[in-house]
């Protein structure tokens, strides 16, 4: 019987499997998820207090769908001989969709090892049972970026904290429209700026900043830089800046391996590429599954069409900043914003139990927020 082989257990893999799934049909089909997690981590909400809550089983979604689950890590993808290798495991594949995520470069300094992160869902309970009954908490978030400023949003809760970014302004990579409203809104939490600055050591508890100023902090988190998985490097494809392998708008990389996700650099329309979100890694699931099961059964491929971008960023007290388009626009903020991301963060939980509701919703590509 002929094999999809899905590596990765997020947004990317569920929804390829699910939607490979639905366009499978009563075919002979073996479809197979690679992933060392037992439940799905729903990354976005990982700066949350209880990162726990936020995670899933993945035999509730992939069980009643018919997909079989290979809790492992894979090392080695073999392109030529159409396998992977994983923990003992030898996988054969006749489609491969690889789905593998990012994850946060972390800096080589002195103290590296003592920097908390909300990457990952250990990363984000190490955090949260660090400061679990503490008052007053000091900390120092190292990156003004999307993760950064929700890090720094939920810690401003707790106490003082001082937000360190390399680069002159805060978001940098969000652009220049929502900067007032960002910077508003870390001015209502009083949050203090250390712009043009970096972390230089995090040893004992002190970080130590490039300007010379030094904090005494409770906790250090890091959230600068995020890297495609490094699987990707074992496909002979070109890759962009952030390790992300090219991919046609079927979400083929070459041959039999298709990607999406954090690990693919898809156009998400005429003049941009998708960006690493779930937002994206959604769609390109529901994009790449059904591809690899339609390549396999003689079927016509779909494109990758995903809805129109917009962006929600979580400032804790201040509420959330609710962006529209490319070149995000603020559409709403403070409580209204925070009403949508409440709505977002439930709508990323995939329905579980129920494969009519999970099949369904695989076969929706093009699903935009309506706000
Ligand atoms: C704190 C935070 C806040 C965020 N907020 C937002 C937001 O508001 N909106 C938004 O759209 N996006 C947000 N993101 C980004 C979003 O979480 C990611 O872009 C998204 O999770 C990517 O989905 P993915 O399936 O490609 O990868 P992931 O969700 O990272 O899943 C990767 C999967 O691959 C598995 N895997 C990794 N290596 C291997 C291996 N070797 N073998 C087998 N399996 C492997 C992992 O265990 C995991 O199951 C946020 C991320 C973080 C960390």
């Amino acid at each position: 019987m002929p094999r999809i082989v899905i590596v990765g257990g997020g947004f990317a893999g569920v929804w390829s499997a699910a939607a490979a799934a639905r366009v499978r049909g009563p075919a002979d089909l073996r479809i197979t998820l690679i992933s060392p997690n037992e439940r799905m981590v729903l990354r976005p909400r990982m700066y949350e207090p209880e990162p726990e809550r936020a995670t899933v089983p993945l035999s509730r979604i992939l069980e009643p769908i018919g997909v079989e689950h290979v809790r492992a890590a894979v090392e080695e993808i073999d392109v030529a001989a159409r396998l992977v290798r994983a923990g003992g495991h030898v996988a054969g594949y006749d489609r491969l969709v690889l789905a593998a995520g990012s994850r946060l470069v972390r800096p080589d300094l002195p103290g590296a090892e003592e920097l908390y992160d909300v990457d990952t869902l250990d990363g984000a309970n190490r955090l949260a049972a660090h400061l679990r009954g503490r008052e007053s908490v000091t900390s120092v978030v190292v990156g003004a970026g999307f993760t950064g400023l929700e890090v720094t949003g939920e810690l401003a809760r707790r106490g003082r904290v001082v937000l360190v970014e390399r680069a002159g302004v805060v978001g940098p990579d969000l652009g220049e429209a929502p900067r007032p409203a960002i910077e508003a809104a870390l001015d209502e939490l009083g949050v203090e700026r250390r712009l043009g600055t970096t972390l230089v050591s995090a040893a004992g508890g002190v970080a130590e900043l490039s300007d010379g100023t030094r904090v005494t902090a409770d906790a250090i988190v890091w959230t600068a830089g995020l890297e495609a998985s490094p699987l990707t490097a074992q496909i002979p494809a070109p890759r962009d800046r952030l390790g992300r392998l090219a991919v046609d708008r079927h979400l083929r990389v070459r041959g039999a391996v298709f990607a999406a996700g954090d690990v693919a650099a898809a156009r998400a329309d005429a003049g941009h590429y998708a960006v690493q979100s779930c937002q994206h890694a959604t769609p390109m699931g529901k994009t790449a599954g059904p591809n690899a099961a339609a390549d396999l059964l003689g079927l016509p491929l779909i494109d990758f069409t995903p809805a129109p971008y917009v962006t929600d960023l979580a400032l804790g007290a201040a509420g959330a900043l609710y962006t529209r388009g490319w070149d995000r626009v603020v559409a709403r903020t403070g409580a209204e914003g925070m009403e949508i991301k409440r709505w977002i963060m439930n709508r990323i939980h995939p329905p579980v139990d129920d494969a009519e509701q999970i099949l369904a919703l695989a076969g929706k590509v093009y699903n935009p927020v309506p706000f």
